[in-house]
């Protein structure tokens, strides 16, 4: 085969040279680009999405955590009144004030990780559940918490 730039007989490749298809020797292939080489193959490039992919499913069970059951108040007293305990009681055996426990029992007061794995413990109820959580940037904010979120953070960069 003859190169359709030079002439020259060899083993010409097809070629875009100003805008025309051509067969090309090596030598002048530097005067277009290459055509069949370097074609994107759609078999190629799946991988790459699958790669990209992953992470965003691994953050999804980092974001598996344990949240306080929502009605977490009412099972509290309910727990403590099947249990025949005052709240000075309750209060005395987990440490905690008897102000204290009337107001997580009134749901004026979110108990901390602490206190509600002690209650747990001493009214044998379960307080936790395991959430899956969206991405805090993505709710922005169930207040609940009333700090800032990692949104917040990421924002601010
Ligand atoms: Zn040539």
């Amino acid at each position: 085969m003859q190169c359709e730039l030079c002439g020259r007989e060899c083993s010409c490749r097809p070629a875009m040279v100003d805008g025309v298809k051509m067969m090309v020797c090596p030598g002048c292939m530097k005067h277009g680009k290459g055509i069949a080489v370097q074609e994107v193959s759609p078999s190629r490039s799946r991988p790459i999405l699958n790669r990209i992919r992953r992470p965003k499913e691994k953050d999804v069970y980092k974001d598996m955590d344990k949240e306080l059951v929502s009605n977490w108040s009412g099972v509290i007293k309910k727990a403590r009144q099947k249990k025949g305990l005052s709240r000075e009681e309750l209060g005395f055996k987990i440490g905690e004030r008897t102000v204290t426990i009337s107001k997580i029992e009134n749901g004026d007061l979110r108990p901390s990780d602490k206190v509600a794995t002690k209650l747990e413990k001493e009214l044998e109820i379960n307080l936790f559940e395991e959430v899956s959580k969206p991405p805090s940037y993505a709710t922005g904010g169930s207040g609940s918490r009333g700090g800032l979120t990692l949104g917040d953070f990421i924002k601010k960069e």
